[in-house]
């Protein structure tokens, strides 16, 4: 296993507001930075982020936790594997003596595979003179061939070998497609094609596409099937280029070329889906790096068909969409050579509102002064607007019916709904009392934890733990005691350290809890959550200085709480001995039983008091 030591200097090589940055946009806000959550559905930031304290939190979902935790959620890795990516990208060796997870291993040989493919197809490519004539005559450049490492692939069998002596196994080269099983042994999948590779976002090739040169061949793409390192409806190629250019908007076009021609012509904001339609996936991936969308697909059947889909995922996702509509030519590659890039930037800026390209599409699909129809085309749209936050947005696009289908406004508005307010989530369901006991049970036990973790690497440290140790021994109380297992395992941990005269406890336990989603969630969000406080506070009132005063006496409410809970528990079981004792006449026990009864109900008294009165 990665030693404790290594993952410290992993943790330290990455820092989390650059690697997060490398997912979604952030921004600056006080002294944290923020953004869109990338793990539920938001339009306003609740995702925050702490250069200083290393972590990341969200008040939204309430998902939270350190740089490792991040890239887990997002990758879909395990504790090791994300330590071994961050690693990797720190230039930090990794011994592990133990084999790693077999899924990791056979990312790496697939990615392995695919590195050494494309080192193949793009020599091959310099070496075939079709292949060069062909980009010549789509207008890219060597630059351009270079930074998107285009390749050729002959498909003579030629990569089978190569592979081989570059040490890929055969089972690698098959896993990520690129040789497949016939009849008489295997075979190069890409035959005698124009070959772009597919880029992660952080520059991995995890796929490829592969075009035809002429029409001799069926299809005009093939592309990679899904492995275990590409599922295409969740990348976006270009992605890994483009989301540094985006500044705000994105320009999405319908194929490899399209996407290499409009790059190389300047227009960098430009990613394009997969041999697919685009699909809801790849519009949250989007939205994470721009806010405006601009549609620019083929102005043919099926380029309006995919618009239409694309305006509609990107609608719903809350970016504000565009499209650009050529009429003269058939895709932005002719527009380009017809009337330069300026012009298509000028298209870009000046691009129709997704709502009114929709208006258009659907009354071509029937009679636009046939009254069921013109209901269709509003039930469709008004489907599509009420997704949107935002009253000015359904207003307008009533609007913009009643005027293209010669209706009155108020006819169209009976369609469009007011959009349901979203209910905030509530944890579980308070059914009972029981319930509620518990949940003030361990939101007594969080606020000690709490106060605890929020003490640590302050001047009140040794004050506060010191002042819970105290109250808790008088109480009676062990950490066992603690409902919740995490809090009560965290605690523990503070304790030891604490006894032991540690000098930076939290560190330590950050790095004991590293690789433990839960608790390093508990922890980030407990800290995460006094930043925001602090914050909020600060802009109220920049002089307000805590008092230490509440923390004690907060305290000692808490544990007493908590006492009371554990002293209820207690008293079921001694009533059931009771109980026992007097059936079988053990007077002994019983005695021994009814003063611990006696005691339970000191404990326990003051709170039925409180609630009689
Ligand atoms: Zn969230």
């Amino acid at each position: 296993l990665i030693s404790p030591d290594k993952i410290e200097e992993v943790k330290n090589a990455s820092d989390i507001v650059e690697i997060i940055t490398g997912y979604l946009a952030l921004k600056q806000s006080g002294s944290s930075f923020k953004g869109i959550c990338p793990f539920h559905q938001e339009k306003t930031p609740s995702f925050m982020v702490s250069r200083e304290k290393q972590l990341f939190k969200c008040f939204g979902c309430g998902q939270g936790g350190n740089v490792f935790t991040f890239v887990q959620r997002m990758e879909n890795l395990s504790f090791v594997e994300s330590v071994k990516m961050l690693a990797k990208r720190s230039g930090i060796e990794i011994e592990d003596n133990r084999r790693s997870t077999v899924d990791f291993s056979e990312k790496e040989s697939l990615l392995k595979a695919n590195l050494e493919a494309i080192n193949y197809f793009h020599d091959m490519f310099l070496k075939s003179d079709r292949a060069k004539s062909y980009a010549v005559s789509r207008g890219l450049s060597e630059a351009t061939i270079a930074d998107f490492k285009i390749g050729f692939a002959p498909g003579e069998g030629g990569l089978s070998s190569y592979l081989r002596s570059k040490g890929i196994s055969e089972d690698a080269a098959l896993k990520s497609w690129l040789i497949a099983k016939g009849n008489t042994g295997t075979y190069d999948v890409f035959r005698d094609r124009f070959m772009f590779p597919i880029f992660n976002i952080y520059g991995d090739i995890i796929a490829f596409g592969g075009r035809a040169m002429d029409d001799s061949q069926q299809a005009k793409y093939i592309n990679s099937k899904e492995t275990s390192i590409y599922i295409k409806g969740r990348n976006l190629y270009n992605l890994n280029n483009a989301r540094k250019f985006t500044d705000g908007t994105a320009v999405i076009v319908e194929g490899y070329m399209d996407c290499v021609t409009v790059y190389s012509a300047g227009i960098k904001n430009v990613v394009a889906t997969l041999g697919t339609a685009m699909t809801p996936d790849q519009a949250k991936l989007l939205k994470r790096y721009a806010q405006k969308a601009v549609i620019m697909y083929d102005m043919d059947d099926a380029g309006r068909q995919g618009a239409v889909r694309a305006g509609n995922h990107l609608f719903s996702e809350g970016m504000d969409t565009y499209v650009v509509s050529f009429e003269e030519v058939k895709d932005p590659d002719d527009y380009i050579k017809k009337f330069g890039v300026e012009k298509l930037k000028e298209k870009i800026a000046k691009a129709e509102p997704f709502i009114d390209f929709m208006i258009e599409q659907l009354k071509k699909q029937g009679d636009p002064n046939n009254a069921y129809f013109k209901e269709t085309v509003i039930k469709e749209v008004a489907a599509l607007v009420s997704k949107s936050d935002s009253s000015i947005v359904r207003s307008a696009a009533a609007k913009k019916l009643a005027d293209r289908l010669y209706l009155a406004i108020n006819l169209v508005e009976g369609y469009f709904g007011r959009k349901e307010e979203t209910v905030p989530q509530v944890e579980g369901t308070i059914d009972d009392a029981k319930a509620l006991r518990e949940k003030g049970v361990d939101l007594a036990e969080k606020t000690i934890i709490a106060t605890a973790i929020n003490s640590l690497g302050t001047d009140d440290e040794q004050v506060i733990l010191k002042h819970i140790a105290e109250r808790r021994e008088l109480l009676g109380l062990k950490y066992e005691d603690f409902r919740n297992n995490a809090y009560s395992q965290i605690m523990q941990k503070i304790k030891a350290y604490f006894n032991a005269g540690e000098k930076e406890i939290l560190k330590k336990v950050e790095l004991d809890y590293v690789d433990n989603e839960d608790y390093n969630s508990i922890i980030s969000g407990i800290i995460a959550d006094k930043e925001r406080r602090d914050w909020q506070e600060k802009q109220k009132d920049p002089k307000a200085k805590k008092q230490e005063q509440d923390n004690m006496q907060l305290i000692s409410d808490c544990l007493q709480r908590i006492q009371k809970e554990k002293a209820g528990r207690e008293m079921e079981a001694v009533n059931d001995a009771i109980r026992q004792a007097e059936s079988t006449g053990d007077t002994q026990a019983l005695k021994s039983f009814m003063e611990e009864k006696h005691r339970l109900q000191m404990i326990l008294a003051p709170a039925k008091n409180k609630l009689k009165r």
